[in-house]
């Protein structure tokens, strides 16, 4: 009897010619985030993916933590690989139950223990050749199960616990299924700048496109002395957390304080947050063609502030050429908080600090900014310089898990 992780996947299933390449990609992202644990063989089968050790003192539990975080997995399993022998297979049915027994202090053989936890065989037969159907081999489980047992009855609507069992080459049986976040493989659908804060939207925004196989970059811009040291530091520990579902992440941090002053002093006061977030997307941009990005991603929702007005957005996508991605767009707060919540970002992005859009904030922004009236006041003076430069000084990093 041994021990292996199955893998199971959902969309890609659908990806028709393509499917092998997304497999490939899984497979290789698989290695990837078990990098460390030993040496595993990793066989892809009837859509589906093993995963298995070599060493006994493999580290099942850990494992299954890292592969819940890689996109393209719906859900694994830890499971039981027996010959397809149906004495084994009974022998291990039974073995599993009392294990779910145990795990709720019952010893089962007790008379008042009597039927107090139900159970439920499920079998599939991938096998044709076995000679059995899968009904009889649930009935045939189900009854020895319960023979042996007193403690179980079967419900097959609601069971306190499922006994799978899949009949192929070999046998497959488990009792969990964990479920994992989809999506599809990193490195199957190109790479995104993401305009990383210190706030709770943009590293959700970036795990959900990380989500549909972007591999993410992201850029950050620090305004010293305005923003402190600590709120650098915080941005690198929400892409460290991010690592852990995108590998590793490389970091651009842009001095932004002096394109800051610049605007600061040459615009009026209810323009400035538009015309400074138009010098970032233009920062961004370029940042972003340098490193092989094809697209920029926001963590922006429609009419959370001044600045994510259906006219603001408009001015401010007029200044880039990329597509830019708004995951969050349609999204409530709470629903963007349930997310961080998941992700671990959330007590993270909630640690107090300085962002450079909060500290040259206008009282009264224009909700509905004009694209001439912006383009006439940025006429009036020239940032290219700053932009260069702060490009030039842009300090990179590569963050990992
Ligand atoms: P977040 O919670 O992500 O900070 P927010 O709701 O506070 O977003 P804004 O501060 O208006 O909204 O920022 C909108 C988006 O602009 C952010 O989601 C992020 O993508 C980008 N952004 C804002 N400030 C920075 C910054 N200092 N560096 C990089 N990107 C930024
Ligand atoms: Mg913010």
């Amino acid at each position: 009897m041994k021990k292996v992780i199955l893998v199971r996947y959902g969309e890609i299933i659908l990806k028709g010619l393509n499917r092998p390449v997304f497999e490939e990609k899984l497979m290789g992202n698989i290695r990837k985030s078990l990098y460390g644990f030993g040496k595993i063989n990793v066989i892809r089968s009837q859509a589906r993916i093993y995963i298995e050790p070599f060493e006994e003192a493999f580290d099942f539990e850990g494992a299954v933590a890292r592969l819940i975080k890689v996109f393209g997995i719906v859900s694994v399993s830890i499971v039981f690989k027996i010959p397809t022998e149906f004495e084994d297979i009974k022998q291990l049915s039974l073995e599993l139950a009392k294990k779910q027994l145990q795990l709720r202090n019952i010893s089962g053989a007790a008379e008042n223990e009597q039927g107090i936890v139900s159970f439920k065989v499920e079998a599939k037969r991938g096998q044709k050749n076995f000679p059995m159907q899968s009904p009889e081999i649930c009935m045939e489980l189900g009854g020895y199960v319960l023979e042996n047992l007193p403690a179980l009855r079967v419900d097959v609507h609601k069971p306190d616990f499922k006994i799978y069992v899949e009949v192929r080459e070999s046998t497959y049986m488990y009792c969990d299924i964990i479920p994992s976040n989809g999506g599809l493989p990193i490195g199957t659908n190109g790479r995104a700048m993401l305009l990383l804060s210190g706030g709770i939207d943009s590293p959700v925004a970036g795990w959900m496109m990380a989500k549909r196989g972007m591999e993410i970059e992201a850029v950050h811009f620090y305004s010293y002395p305005y923003t402190s040291e600590r709120a650098k530091d915080k941005v690198i520990a929400l892409a460290r957390i991010m690592a852990r579902y995108c590998y590793h992440i490389n970091l651009h941090i842009v001095p932004f304080t002096e394109i800051q002053l610049e605007i600061n002093e040459k615009c009026p006061e209810d323009q400035l947050t538009i015309i400074m977030r138009r010098a970032m997307m233009i920062i961004s941009e370029r940042i972003a063609v340098k490193n092989g990005a094809q697209a920029l991603i926001t963590g922006e929702s429609l009419g959370q502030v001044a600045s994510q007005t259906i006219q603001s957005l408009a001015v401010t996508n007029a200044v880039v050429q990329m597509p830019v991605f708004r995951p969050l767009i349609g999204m409530d707060k709470n629903e963007v908080i349930d997310i961080a919540r998941k992700i671990d970002t959330f007590e993270t992005s909630i640690l107090p600090y300085e962002d450079c859009c909060t500290v040259f904030v206008a009282k009264h922004p224009k909700t509905k900014p004009k694209l001439d009236e912006i383009l006439k006041l940025e006429a009036a003076f020239s940032l290219d310089e700053m932009i260069e430069k702060a490009i030039k000084d842009t300090e990179s990093m590569t963050i990992t898990e």
